[in-house]
């Protein structure tokens, strides 16, 4: 479970989360929907600490892990999060990018390391593509690496921040299909994405937000089918 509570963040005299409180239940996967600026990806970031939140909390599991004193290092092993740029090391083949991390944040030996490795990359369908470096592999299939390293870590909670508005759309079901997997095998998942389609088909629920605020949240069918402000019935006409 992720817990945020009364969320605040100014970019100097920008408040660009104003006070946002939101829940992932254990297994759930909840979409949040927004305007460009809305304070989508700021939320996302400081729920791993890529940001500092000027006040409110966040709970993991039970555990704040805002504030003074939290081991960062083991919160990015709990926490994944996927970018819409995949952030591949071009120098790695895919293999290497995902025991990469399983060799340095989990220490785990070499061998260790490529059997978790070949297990998550299987996992997202590229077993057959472990010795392929980003630039002989697709956008969809390098995203999916990105996924492989995220999930190789065994996260409690994945975070996605537009994980496939860079891919040509023709890729970008393959992305699509390996978080719904992921759900199924009862991944706890906060994701960022425009895909409608997928969010009124995947979604347990969907969070709308504008201006750093959440302004309406709902099971995807009442959301998009009867939402409730005006506000969320401008951006659904305008992007759906
Ligand atoms: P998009 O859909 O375009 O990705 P978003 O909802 O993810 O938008 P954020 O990236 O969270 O929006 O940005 C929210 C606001 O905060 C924007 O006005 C942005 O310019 C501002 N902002 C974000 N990061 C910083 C920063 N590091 N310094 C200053 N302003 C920032
Ligand atoms: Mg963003």
């Amino acid at each position: 479970t992720l817990e945020v509570i009364g969320l605040k963040k100014s970019f100097g005299t920008v408040e660009v989360l104003k006070n946002v409180s939101l829940q992932v239940a254990k297994s759930e996967m909840v979409f949040v929907l927004g305007r460009s600026g809305s304070g989508k990806s700021t939320m996302l970031r400081c729920c791993n600490r890529l940001e500092e939140p000027n006040s409110g909390d966040i709970l993991l599991e039970g555990e704040k892990i805002t504030g003074r004193g939290v081991n960062l290092d083991r919160l990015r092993r709990r926490i994944g999060m996927v970018f819409q740029s995949f952030n591949l090391y071009p120098h790695l083949d895919a293999r290497g990018n995902v025991t990469l991390a399983l060799r340095k944040v989990l220490k785990l030996s070499r061998d260790e390391a490529r059997a978790r490795a070949d297990t998550a990359l299987a996992r997202v369908g590229l077993a057959d593509k472990a010795e392929n470096y980003p630039s002989q592999l697709s956008g969809g299939q390098q995203q999916r690496v990105a996924i492989a390293r995220a999930i190789a870590l065994e996260p409690a909670v994945m975070l996605f921040d537009e994980p496939t508005s860079a891919l040509d759309p023709e890729l970008v079901g393959d992305v699509l299909g390996v978080m719904r997997e992921l759900k199924q095998d009862g991944m706890t998942m906060l994701v960022v994405s425009h895909e409608m389609a997928f969010a009124r088909e995947a979604a347990d629920r969907v969070v709308f937000m504008a201006d750093g605020e959440i302004v309406e949240e709902g099971p995807p069918e009442d959301l998009f089918g009867n939402p409730q402000h005006e506000r969320t019935r401008a951006f659904l006409a305008r992007y759906s």
